[in-house]
């Protein structure tokens, strides 16, 4: 492979536009239209100074892509990563715009980021750049124009964060400016799971399918952050057997099952699964290719590639990461018939949360954590029932599917609302 073709197969923007383009041609959507589609409506890249703790001025790059208002406002996550880089903002703001529309939530998409090491900076230091980058944007975020989340290295800390700034310029409390808040502000209970929670219920859904048992399911995670923790420890509790754990220090692997709830004990002491005891130590990359039944990569995008495709012993994938999958492993897995729960249906559980959060925000009323995740298995089982059905009728593979699904529905959308001239 070209070094070209290597940077293209990692890309992103790439793979989401190569996708973008199948699902569009195969929906035959003219050609005005879809390029309008597949076009992020606005870019912002802000460079943000901050005060560091030794005294220094430095100054950070920051990016918020918002790719879609069609139907309501933007959503997506934020991320402070130092590989952020805006090709990787832009095809995640479009995918949260077929994310959302898989799910049917009136959300367009958006993404931001912040590059930057958050392990090497002081909680002070996060504080002052997350501040700054919000007062930075803050003409274009909000309740009704665009609502953040947290995302890699971001958590309900730093929407807290966000909140509160974009309160002080409004001079009054809006919890609806962001989600994945802290329950006090406005957070809903649920959220911190719900895209774990939506992982096993695309998961379960998938195993009618296939007529497998939970107990008998052998699954291997990759990523034990918010994402793969979560879902290692409901799946876990369910009855999956859970045989792999990777994060970014390495993996354990044992064929007997991993106690979850002792994993997370330990990672919650020495904030790493590297030097537990309960299995072998295996590479994090590895992991992917151990003999399983059910593969979720949470971590981060690009682990599985044409590279690795065919070593892949699952029969199951289910994306918890965002774009962990690139294009061509994609026809690999497809050729050698592994059933993709692809990422825009099996993570949307964070999403679709983080819209019932902003709803109880602007009702000021509060929902029981039974009735969110009533509402959340909901809304997760119509769109994996919605992705199949159009994967049979139209002869492609789940993601295609998701995307003919998303694309259709933004699409009527436009067309309902006409182009403003
Ligand atoms: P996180 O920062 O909480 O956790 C990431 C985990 O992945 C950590 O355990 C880290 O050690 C591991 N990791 C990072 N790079 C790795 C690598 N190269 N190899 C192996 N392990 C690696 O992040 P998160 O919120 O759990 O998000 C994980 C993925 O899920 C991302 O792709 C994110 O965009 C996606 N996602 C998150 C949410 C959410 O609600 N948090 C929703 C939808 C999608």
């Amino acid at each position: 492979m070209s070094v070209e073709d290597k940077e293209k197969e990692l890309s992103v923007y790439e793979s989401m536009a190569a996708r973008y383009d199948v699902a569009a041609r195969k929906l035959g959507i003219d050609e005005g239209l879809s390029n309008y589609l597949r076009t992020p409506n606005r870019e912002i890249i802000v460079h943000i100074p901050v005060s560091m703790d030794d005294g220094t001025l430095r100054v950070f790059d920051g990016y918020r892509v918002q790719h879609s208002i069609a139907r309501g406002p933007c959503k997506g996550g934020l991320r402070y990563s130092l590989d952020v880089s805006l090709d990787e903002i832009r095809g995640l703001a479009a995918e949260m715009t077929w994310k959302c529309a898989v799910v049917n939530i009136p959300f367009g998409g958006a993404k931001g980021g912040i590059v930057c090491d958050p392990s090497k900076l002081s909680v002070g230091e996060l504080e002052r750049i997350t501040r700054r980058y919000t007062a930075e944007i803050l003409d274009y975020i909000g309740p009704d124009r665009d609502v953040p989340a947290p995302d890699m290295n971001t958590n309900e800390q730093t929407m807290a964060w966000i909140m509160d700034t974009y309160s002080m310029h409004m001079r009054h409390t809006v919890t609806g400016s962001v989600t994945g808040k802290p329950l006090d502000l406005g957070g809903s209970l649920g959220r911190r799971e719900a895209t774990g929670r939506g992982c096993m219920i695309t998961a379960d859904e998938a195993l009618k399918r296939f007529r497998w048992q939970r107990e008998s399911t052998r699954v291997i995670v990759q990523g034990f952050g918010n994402v793969g923790s979560q879902a290692a420890r409901l799946m876990y509790e369910a009855g999956y057997k859970i045989i792999g754990v990777g994060d970014i220090s390495g993996g354990i692997f044992s064929t007997s099952g991993i106690n979850i709830p002792h994993l997370l004990e330990y990672v919650e002491k020495h904030k790493t699964i590297q030097g537990y005891g309960g299995g072998d130590s295996i590479g994090t990359q590895e992991i992917l290719e151990q003999d399983c039944d059910l593969l979720l990569p949470a971590a981060t995008e690009s682990v599985i590639t044409s590279k690795n495709a065919h070593k892949i012993k699952a029969k199951l994938l289910v994306e918890g990461a965002n774009s962990p999958t690139t294009p061509p492993a994609d026809d690999i897995l497809f050729d050698r018939g592994v059933f993709v729960v692809p990422d825009i249906l099996a993570n949307a559980g964070g999403v679709t949360v983080s819209y019932f959060e902003w709803v109880q925000d602007r009702q000021g009323y509060f929902w029981t954590e039974g009735l969110v995740n009533e509402r959340l298995k909901h809304s997760m089982v119509s769109a994996f029932d919605g992705v199949v059905a159009y994967s049979q009728r139209h002869n492609v593979n789940n993601r295609i599917a998701a995307y003919m699904l998303a694309i259709d529905r933004v699409a009527f959308c436009i067309k309902l609302r006409g182009i403003y001239a």
